[in-house]
């Protein structure tokens, strides 16, 4: 089985990892004239970290990953912790894989140099697609050609292979833009910060931060409502001034943070309402290709692990149909992922309420129901995507 994977992202890299271990021959196609990820951190649930262990790579996550104990929700004014649920060991026992922090770079760079070399290609911009008889043919912009028995699109938001598939469209401005800034531990030692994931809440923004790259660095997430965004580029630098008067009132840590940025981008968040296809004969979407969501489930690279580790395990068994094994790929993950879309569009507003009565109930609710508790939180954590037939 032949696999050509387009676009060397956390998705594609890990879908490549997985369909190797299931016995493919596969070869990845990266735009970027090397493998890598942009400055800031990401957050590995269980659902997905267990996917990359099983893969052999739990000695490079430990090596790489922050292990966080709790995750607390905040108050953006006095910083009163409305919910403080765990995420280190009850979470790994309960669940059988740790929750990890990681600096992008990090884990992008432990996923690549687990692929063999001569299965990366770096510098390979897809351009061209045709599907003849029982092949998937691509052409690259710097004249290279290749042929697949399957092709799998794992190249983000802006898809090409979506694009040449079902057509282009552009992805939608969500109303939402981050600013993001990793500060060096010893710029906020004064502030003490726990080894946890931290997010808090307020009128028309939040603010994420958690430790990353073996507890060197601070990844600070600053995502406020920003009504309209022109600007194509989503990854622009930004003014520190300028997320600190949006800041304005917010609690000392939370400023602290902002103020001891090094430097700052601004990341304008966009999604897609969930696609009617993802697969077309032998042709199949991953990741953002198909299902970007906002990050407020912190899901999205964790869900493009579990399509690889899904798709994987349904080539193993039914190696000799390609265009059903897709068919059964879409039936299995769409519905999961159209629910974390829709979990994460929904948090966006918990989040950001005014004070007032809605903000009120949520604070109550978060108290009293526990709703980030271990038996809450089961459907997501527990699943493995690998068990599908
Ligand atoms: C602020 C923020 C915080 C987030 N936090 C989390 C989190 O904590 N946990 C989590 O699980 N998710 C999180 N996410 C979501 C996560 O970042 C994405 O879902 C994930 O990176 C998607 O991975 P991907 O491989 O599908 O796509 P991408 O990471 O976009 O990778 C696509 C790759 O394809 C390449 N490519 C594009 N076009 C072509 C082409 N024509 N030819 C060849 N290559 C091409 C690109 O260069 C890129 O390398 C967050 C997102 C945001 C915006």
């Amino acid at each position: 089985m032949k696999v050509a994977v387009v676009g060397g992202g956390i998705g594609g890299l890990s879908a490549a990892l997985a369909l190797l271990n299931a016995g493919c021959d596969v070869q990845v196609y990266e735009q970027a004239q090397k493998f890598g990820e942009i400055g800031a951190g990401i957050q590995i649930s269980p659902n997905a970290s267990r996917l990359l262990h099983r893969l052999g790579l739990k000695p490079a996550m430990d090596k790489w990953g922050v292990r966080p104990l709790a995750v607390h929700q905040k108050r953006w004014d006095d910083g009163r912790t409305l919910q403080r649920a765990p995420l280190g060991p009850e979470v790994e026992a309960q669940f059988g894989a740790p929750y990890y922090h990681f600096h992008r770079g990090d884990l992008a760079a432990l996923l690549a140099e687990a692929l063999p070399k001569e299965r990366a290609h770096a510098g390979h911009r897809l351009v061209g697609l045709e599907e003849k008889g029982e092949r998937v043919i691509a052409r690259f912009e710097n004249g290279a050609s290749i042929e697949a028995d399957l092709l799998i699109g794992a190249d983000g938001i802006h898809s090409k292979v979506r694009a040449l598939t079902f057509g282009p469209e552009k992805p939608r401005f969500t109303g939402c833009v981050a600013w993001r800034g990793l500060v060096p531990a010893e710029r906020i030692a004064h502030l003490d910060i726990e080894v946890a994931s931290h997010n808090w809440m307020g009128p028309g923004a939040h603010c994420v931060h958690y430790w990353v790259s073996a507890r060197r660095l601070m990844n600070v997430v600053c995502v406020v409502e920003h009504g309209t965004w022109t600007n194509e580029s989503w990854t622009d630098k930004g003014n520190v001034a300028d997320v600190l008067a949006r800041y304005e009132g917010w609690h000392p840590t939370v400023r602290g943070l902002i103020g001891a940025f090094p430097e700052t981008f601004i990341w304008a968040l966009h999604d897609r309402a969930p696609l009617p296809a993802w697969t077309q004969g032998r042709i199949a979407l991953l990741g953002d290709a198909c299902h970007p969501m906002l990050p407020m489930m912190a899901q999205g690279a964790a869900q493009a692990i579990e399509d690889g580790a899904a798709l994987a395990s349904l080539l193993e068994a039914m190696p000799d149909d390609v265009p059903s094994v897709l068919r059964r790929y879409e039936e299995v993950r769409k519905p999961r992922a159209t629910r974390l879309q829709e979990a994460s569009a929904a948090n966006r507003t918990r989040f950001h309420l005014p004070d007032g009565p809605a903000q009120q109930k949520r604070d109550e609710a978060m108290a009293s129901s526990g709703d980030r508790s271990m038996e809450n939180i089961g459907w997501l954590y527990m699943h493995d995507a690998a068990l599908v037939s």
